[in-house]
This record gives C-alpha cells, structure tokens and sequence, in this order.
C-alpha cells in the first residue's frame, strides 16, 4: 500500500498499473513494505483508474524474484527497533502482471477490499500490544523484587508500587477489551471503527506501560542487553504502521 509520497492518504496512490493485452504493466514504487525484502509473492495495490481515488484502486497479486523484468527491490529500512523485520522499498518499472491475478477479478474493487482485511490486521497489531504490555510487567516485577535501593527492594518503595498496580491495571482493562475484539471477529461482526479503537488504544497503552516500566530499571532500562530496552524501540512503530493513531481516531469519529 504505502508509497514513499504518503501512505495515511491511501486514495492517493500514485502507483499505476495499466491494461496491455492479457496483462498489466505496472508502475510505481512503494515503501515500507513488511517483509518486503524476502517475499516473493507481494499484494499490490496500484490505480487500474488514476482519475477516481478508492474507485480506482486495484489489487494485483504479483510473484517477484531478483530476476523478474521491471521489478527492483530496494534499501532494507534502518529502524530503531523491530530488527528482526525486514522493510523494504520495492519498485516496479512496466513490471509486467497477468490479467488474471487481479485480486476479484474485476477493477476498482482493491478499496474495499482492504478495507475488508484491516480490521484484522489492526486486531493483530492489538494481541501484539497486549502480550508486551503483559510481559513488560512480568520482566519488570521480578526486576523490581531483586534490585535494592535505600536499603530495600524497589517493589517496597510507594512509586514502584503505585505505577506497577497503573500499569498491571491499564493491560487487565487492554486485554479485557482485546479479547471482547477477538471474539467479535470470531463471529465475523468486528467493524471498522471497533477495530480502530483496539488499534489505537492498545498501541498507546503499550507505548505508556513500556516506557513506565523501563523507568523502573533505571539505567539498565536503557542498555540493549535488557529486553525492556529491545521492547521500548520496537513499541514505538505500532502507533504508526497499520494506519497511525490519528487515522484511527479518524475513522472512530466516523462511525459516531
Ligand atoms: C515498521 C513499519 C512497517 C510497515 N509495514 C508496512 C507494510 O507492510 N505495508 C504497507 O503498505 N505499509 C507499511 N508501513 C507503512 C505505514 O503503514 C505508514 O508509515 C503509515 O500508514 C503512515 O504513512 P506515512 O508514513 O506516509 O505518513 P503520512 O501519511 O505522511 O503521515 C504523517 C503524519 O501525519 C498524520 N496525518 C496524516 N493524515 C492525517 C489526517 N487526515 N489527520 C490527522 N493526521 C494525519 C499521520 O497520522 C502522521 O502522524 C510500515 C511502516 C513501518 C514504520
């Protein structure tokens, strides 16, 4: 989805992919992309219409190799946390796509389409939220009962306490409303909007409860040989990919 010239603007999309006989050539560069890197097969979304804005937008389900004529990858992102991923720039120079691998088999339809899907990758970013805030907590409560300081163990001074029983009470509230989410999307009713505000609101807890936690391990929090630490910078994208935060408030505001 996103392009290097704006990705929350999603109807502006400039990638293009146009008919030529039993095929689309398509052209545009794209960014950020998960996994961008490795995957060999990427769902692309490319304006089969440039004059209409959702309307326009097409899904192609393209198979890349290193070899494939028209198409490049590009730099690995540098990112201050979620190392282990890859993001990647991909470009596509008359990248030539059969006909027949577009997504529905009809034009216009990518929109809605995922439109269809992000609920549940916003869903996903949620369990993702939820887990580190509740094993931030865990790594952080037997930190805590083994540091000392002033003579006693920091669990027995009244901020640590006061901001553990904070943070352990915010993720209860987060997994209560996750697991409400989860079952909602089980009977197929998870709409926009309630997806959003999972999105949103469980990213920023993550984010608070992560951040409050590293606190209390002091300097060590800010050493990379603390998972804490690896936990801090790798929070810090769920508020943006997905759709950021505002986005999401966007659309709850919508739906109200
Ligand atoms: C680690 C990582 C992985 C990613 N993986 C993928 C992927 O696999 N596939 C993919 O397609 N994209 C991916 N993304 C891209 C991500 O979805 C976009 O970065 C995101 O949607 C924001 O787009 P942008 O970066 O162009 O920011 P912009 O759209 O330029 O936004 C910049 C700022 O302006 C704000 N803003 C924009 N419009 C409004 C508005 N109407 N109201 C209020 N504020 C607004 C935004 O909230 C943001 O704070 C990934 C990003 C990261 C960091």
């Amino acid at each position: 989805m996103t392009e290097p010239d704006g990705g929350s603007d999603l109807q502006a999309m400039r990638t293009r992919a146009v008919r030529d006989g039993d095929d689309y050539l398509v052209s545009g560069a794209k960014t950020f992309i998960s996994n961008g890197g490795l995957a060999d097969l990427v769902i692309l979304a490319a304006k089969t219409d440039p004059a209409q804005r959702a309307a326009g937008v097409s899904l192609l389900v393209c198979e890349v190799g290193e070899d494939s004529p028209g198409f490049r990858r590009g730099r690995l992102l540098s990112k201050i946390g979620l190392k282990g991923n890859d993001t990647a720039e991909l470009f596509f120079d008359d990248f030539r796509v059969p006909a027949a691998n577009l997504l529905g088999g009809a034009e216009g339809l990518g929109f809605a389409q995922l439109m269809g899907q992000l609920p549940q990758e916003r869903l996903v970013i949620g369990i993702g939220a939820v887990a580190a805030m509740e094993r931030a907590i865990e790594l952080t409560v037997a930190y805590v009962k083994e540091r000392t300081a002033f003579g006693k163990p920091l669990i027995g001074h009244q901020n640590t306490r006061m901001v553990l029983a904070e943070c352990a009470t915010r993720t209860r509230a987060s997994r209560v409303f996750l697991d409400d989410c989860i079952a909602r999307h089980v009977r197929g009713e998870l709409d926009v909007a309630t997806a959003a505000m999972a999105k949103y609101w469980l990213t920023e807890g993550q984010c608070e409860v992560v951040d409050r936690c590293l606190q209390l391990f002091g300097g060590y929090g800010y050493t990379t040989e603390y998972p804490i630490a690896q936990m801090y910078a790798d929070a810090r994208a769920q508020k943006i990919y997905g759709g950021t935060n505002e986005i999401m408030k966007e659309l709850i505001a919508r739906a109200l």
